[in-house]
């Protein structure tokens, strides 16, 4: 059983880094907050490290 934790779908853009919570919308930016288990964060995505290194560069 997957634990509910879900994570701001939107954190790629308004975070730094994958803002989790256990409510429906991020406490930080208000974004839907999405099941953490699936995309759009997957711990286990061999690209997040590249994309997520391109984003901090475009900053
Ligand atoms: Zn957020």
């Amino acid at each position: 059983m997957k634990a509910d934790i879900r994570v701001c779908a939107d954190w790629e853009n308004a975070h730094e880094r994958p803002v989790y919570t256990l409510a429906d919308s991020c406490p930080d930016c208000g974004a839907a907050a999405v099941n953490s288990a699936p995309a759009p964060f997957d711990p286990e995505d061999p690209y997040g490290e590249y994309r997520r290194a391109l984003n901090r560069r475009v900053r």
